[in-house]
C-alpha cells in the first residue's frame, strides 16, 4: 500500500523542538527514571509476567522460591525468606528473635521511619544513638554509650548505600549478648570487608537482616515487596512461621504470625532485576563519580564520604550543604526543572509519634545538623552525561553566583 512507509517522520518531528542543529532535548530529569529503566528490560519481563499470569500461582509460586533461592547465593546467606515489604520484614525479624515490651532497641534517628515504627508497635522501647557525619551511618561509640541492661538488639541501617560500620557493631553485640538486625533496604549488592580481609555482602553480616523491594529501591519490583536473610536455620523457621499467620501446618497455629508474602508476579520480575543488579550498581557509581568530579572544589558542598570498609551502592547520593545554602540551592534546582530531596527533613527522635522516646531536642548532634544540611539530587541507573552535565553546571552556577 503506497503512502505507508518507514517512520521517518519522528526525526522531523523532533527537529523543531532540539535545542541545537541536530540535537535531541535533553530527557527530562527524575529523582529515579524506573520507566527507562523498564524499557531496557521489557521483552525479559513482559515474558515473565506472562509466565506467571498462564500459571495463575499468585502468592508464594514456584518463582518465589526460585527468588529466595537466588537471593540467597547473590548474598552469600543460607536462608532468605521473601515477604510483603521492608517494613513488615523488620517486625518479622523482631518478632522471630523474641523481642518484647520492655525491651530496648538502639537504632538510627537519621534513617525512614519504618526502622523505628516497628520497634514501637511491637511495644519495645526505640533507643537512638547518632550517627557520623561523614557516612551518615550509626556510630559505633554512641551505641555502647546508649546500652543499658534492657537492651536487646541493635539496628543498624545500611543508609544511601553503604554499609555501617559492621565489624564495631558485631564486637559491641557480641560483648553485650546482642543481636544485630541489618536494615538492608538501602544497601543490597554494596560488599563489606572486614578487618581480618572477610568480604561479605550487605545483610549477610548479622543475625538477621531485612530487604525492601518498593520500586525505587536499588532492587525495586513494580510494587510492594521486601525480603528477611539469616544464616540461622532455628531463626530461619521461625522467620518463615511468623510471615504465615504462625503456622507451619495449614490451620495450626503454633505462634501469633502476620500475613505477609511476596507476589509471584513481584518474584519473577525481581529475578530478572537481580541478574542486573550489579551492573545497576556500576551505573549509578557512575554517575556517582561524574557528580564528585564535578563538586571537587566547590565551597559548601561537601560530596559524600566513602568508607574505607564499604563498597557504595548509590542508593542516594546526597551532598552536605554548608553555610545555609541548602534550602536556596534545592528551590533554585526546582526552577531549572531537577528535582532534589531532603532525605531525611525530621530525624525520627523529633517526630511528633516518637517524641516520647528519652532523647531530646539537641542530645543527637550529627542527626540534627544533617537534616539541615543533607541534599539527594537525582541518582538512576539511567542518567546520561547531558543531564548530569546540566545538574552540575546548575550546581556551579547557584554557588559560584
Ligand atoms: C524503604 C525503607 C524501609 C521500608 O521498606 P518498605 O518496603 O517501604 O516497607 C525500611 N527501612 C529503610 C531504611 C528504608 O529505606
Amino acid at each position: 500500500m503506497a503512502g505507508f512507509t518507514k517512520p521517518r517522520h519522528i526525526h522531523y518531528l523532533r527537529a523543531p523542538f532540539s535545542n541545537g542543529p541536530g540535537k535531541v532535548p535533553m530527557k527530562p530529569i527524575q529523582m529515579v527514571d524506573l520507566i527507562g529503566q523498564y524499557q531496557k528490560i521489557k521483552p525479559e519481563v513482559d515474558a515473565a509476567m506472562q509466565q506467571v499470569l498462564s500459571t495463575a500461582a499468585f502468592i508464594n509460586g514456584p518463582e518465589v522460591k526460585e527468588l529466595e533461592k537466588e537471593l540467597s547465593a547473590y548474598l552469600g546467606v543460607k536462608h532468605t525468606v521473601a515477604c510483603a515489604n521492608g517494613t513488615d520484614a523488620l517486625q518479622i525479624a523482631m518478632m522471630a528473635l523474641g523481642l518484647k515490651p520492655g525491651d530496648e532497641v538502639i537504632t538510627a534517628s537519621f534513617t525512614f521511619v519504618a526502622t523505628v515504627e516497628v520497634v514501637a508497635l511491637l511495644g519495645i522501647t526505640p533507643v537512638f544513638a547518632d550517627v557520623l557525619p561523614g557516612t551518615f551511618n550509626l556510630d559505633p561509640a554512641d551505641i555502647e554509650r546508649k546500652i543499658t541492661p534492657k537492651t536487646k538488639a541493635i539496628v543498624p541501617v545500611h543508609l544511601f548505600g553503604q554499609v555501617a560500620d559492621m565489624d564495631a557493631i558485631m564486637a559491641i553485640a557480641e560483648k553485650h549478648g546482642l543481636f544485630v538486625i541489618e536494615d538492608n533496604a538501602q544497601a543490597i549488592g554494596a560488599v563489606y570487608t572486614s578487618k581480618d580481609g572477610t568480604r561479605r555482602k550487605a545483610g549477610s553480616i548479622g543475625h538477621v537482616a531485612s530487604t525492601s523491594f518498593f520500586p525505587s529501591k536499588n532492587l525495586g519490583c513494580y510494587g510492594d515487596g521486601g525480603a528477611i536473610f539469616t544464616n540461622d536455620d532455628v531463626l530461619a523457621g521461625k522467620l518463615r512461621k511468623i510471615c504465615n499467620h504462625g503456622s507451619d501446618v495449614r490451620y495450626y497455629h503454633e505462634v501469633v504470625g502476620v500475613n505477609s508474602r511476596l507476589d509471584s508476579l513481584q518474584a519473577a520480575i525481581l529475578r530478572i532485576k537481580l541478574k542486573h543488579l550489579d551492573q545497576y550498581a556500576k551505573e549509578r557509581n557512575r554517575a556517582a563519580t561524574h557528580y564528585d568530579n564535578a563538586f571537587a572544589s566547590l565551597e559548601h558542598i561537601a560530596v559524600p564520604e566513602r568508607s574505607s570498609n564499604s563498597t557504595h551502592v548509590f542508593h542516594q547520593y546526597t551532598l552536605k550543604v554548608t553555610g545555609g545554602h541548602r534550602d536556596g540551592l534545592k528551590k533554585h534546582l526546582e526552577d531549572k526543572g531537577i528535582p532534589a530531596m531532603i532525605y531525611y527533613p525530621v530525624p525520627c527522635h523529633l517526630q511528633t509519634a516518637y517524641k516520647a522516646s528519652r532523647c531530646p531536642e539537641g542530645s543527637l548532634p550529627n542527626t540534627e545538623q544533617l537534616t539541615h544540611e543533607v541534599l539527594s539530587l537525582p541518582m538512576s541507573t539511567e542518567m546520561d552525561n547531558e543531564q548530569l552535565s546540566y545538574i552540575t553546571e546548575a550546581i556551579s552556577s547557584f554557588i559560584n553566583a
